[in-house]
């Protein structure tokens, strides 16, 4: 379907037209013509499937046909996704006249945000939404069309009571469309949509066949080890002009970026403790050139949009094997192609088997010595990690903790809440016991399931010593030995 037979009005189009898109992405044409109608919806569909045009084309032609009178809103989880909304916002509106787009989120000084307060496109983040409800700056019944952005995620920081509390200041559902989308329609999200909502059509749009699709996957087996060294050859080779290089912590991380860095490469780490203010910053950095490989955790990645990358590393296996196709669904983005690879070492190696059985194919493995890959120079062989406090440059938060929160870090407002709106208290879930060892003294021996065969001799080796012919099959051991039928 093309958006020209959607009936868009001129302005719309031609903004449209200049970002040169074949025709509508499948969520759009489930979900627009309905949405043009008025109707409320309630729709599931992956990330990248171009939700965000669904809900932005119709509020701008509500706008041209009320002749500026509808007021929307959309409310979204965390600043960086408020950010590109904004952003997309104002590019496809910039042929209306005087049309006007506010964003409002948590972090940043409040008086430079108030001007915008009546904008016709108000997009933020519940808590600071919220807080001007509150001061009486904003008044939530002015909304003609309401959206939430990412509700699951939105439910997962607990922003749920937040969301309930704005839904509560809005005029009645009949009075106004409201569209929530998704990637997963949990059951609290279909409670809201039953609460809030006015008899909103229910859309799934069949997930696009997996992402993987349009992306070169490679994998090397490697010892720990020789990890960085295999990723400053593969670097040397490919030259990527922009790539993300995933690690399952955030030390690991910041050890990546600074060795990257004192080998000549302009790289940056994004992790979750990172002040969001700085990690927009870092993300705009990789977007205009200024870095060209960016290490990050997955926490610290999600929900950024990063368009046109050239290639995926995974440093480290992801241990949750979903994150494998969030990571390198970040290269060929849009029906565009890109590289993934993927390094397997002995720590993590054990989650590579769900992957292969969730994106349904073995992922091809290439061989090290068979790739003429030139060994290179690594200028920080001798790196030892600072303490953490020094590595912790300023626009870290606090400096002093390294553990990464997650996504609650992401909530602008910072408040704990239960579902109930009340003040949460630490809690930390008591340990459980799984056995009694108080009376065991000394060293603890383990049963092994399968014995030791006689004559066999444990040896340390570095994988790069062994000749290539064993070093197959020593690999081909280890992927059994975690395997389930190895288990
Ligand atoms: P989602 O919100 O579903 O994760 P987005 O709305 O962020 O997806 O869109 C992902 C990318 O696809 C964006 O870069 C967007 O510009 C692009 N996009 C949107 N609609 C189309 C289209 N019809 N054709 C090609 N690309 C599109
Ligand atoms: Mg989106």
């Amino acid at each position: 379907m093309q958006f020209e037979e959607l009936g868009l009005d001129e302005r719309i189009l031609k903004a449209i037209e200049e970002h040169s898109f074949d025709s509508l992405t499948k969520a759009q044409e489930g979900v627009l013509p309905i949405t043009l109608k008025g109707k409320d919806v309630m729709v599931q569909s992956k990330t990248g499937s171009g939700k965000t045009l669904c809900y932005l084309l119709t509020i701008f032609e509500k706008y041209i046909r009320c002749s500026g009178k509808e007021r929307a809103l959309v409310v979204a989880p965390t600043r960086e996704l408020a950010v590109q909304i904004e952003g997309e916002a104002r590019s496809f509106s910039k042929y209306i006249d005087s049309y006007s787009v506010g964003c409002f989120y948590g972090g940043v000084g409040y008086q430079k945000q108030n001007r915008e307060l009546d904008s016709a496109l108000v997009v933020g983040t519940p808590g600071r939404l919220l807080d001007y409800a509150k001061s009486g700056k904003l008044d939530f019944s002015t909304f003609d069309i309401v959206v939430l952005d990412e509700a699951d995620r939105m439910f997962d920081m607990g922003f749920y009571p937040d969301v309930q509390e704005m839904f509560s200041k809005m005029r009645k559902p009949e009075e106004r469309e409201t569209m929530l989308f998704s990637a997963t329609l949990s059951v609290k999200v279909q409670n809201l949509a039953w609460k809030f909502m006015n008899e909103p059509e229910e859309i799934h749009i069949e997930p696009e066949e997996i992402t993987v699709k349009n992306i070169t996957q490679e994998l090397f087996h490697v010892s720990k080890d020789e990890k960085f060294p295999l990723l400053l050859s593969l670097l040397k080779k490919i030259d990527p002009s922009s790539a993300i290089i995933f690690t399952n912590t955030k030390e690991r991380a910041l050890e990546v970026a600074e060795r990257l860095t004192m080998n000549g490469y302009k790289a940056k780490a994004l992790i979750g403790d990172m002040e969001q203010k700085k990690r927009l910053k870092t993300l705009d950095e990789l977007k205009a050139g200024a870095i060209t490989l960016l290490v990050a955790t997955d926490v610290a990645a999600r929900g950024l949009q990063i368009d046109d990358l050239e290639l995926v590393v995974n440093y480290d296996i992801p241990e949750d094997y979903e994150n494998y196709v969030h990571r390198i669904g970040r290269t060929a983005r849009a029906g565009k192609s890109g590289k993934a690879i993927t390094l397997a070492c002995e720590e993590y190696i054990y989650g590579l088997e769900a992957i292969e059985e969730y994106i349904q194919m073995k992922i091809p493995v290439l061989w090290a010595d068979e790739c003429s890959l030139e060994p290179v120079e690594d200028k920080s062989s001798g790196y030892k990690a600072k303490k953490r406090y020094n590595r912790l440059e300023k626009g870290f938060s606090g400096g002093r903790k390294v553990r990464e929160r997650g996504t609650r870090r992401d909530r602008d407002d910072r408040r704990r809440r239960n579902e109930n709106g009340e003040k949460r208290k630490k809690q930390y879930p008591a340990r459980k016991k799984t056995h009694d060892n108080s009376n065991i003294k000394g060293k603890v021996s383990v049963e092994r399931k399968t014995p030791v065969p006689e004559g066999v001799v444990a040896r340390k080796v570095k994988l790069s010593e062994v000749p290539h012919e064993e070093k197959k099959g020593f690999c081909a051991f280890i992927r059994k030995l975690f395997s389930k039928e190895g288990r």
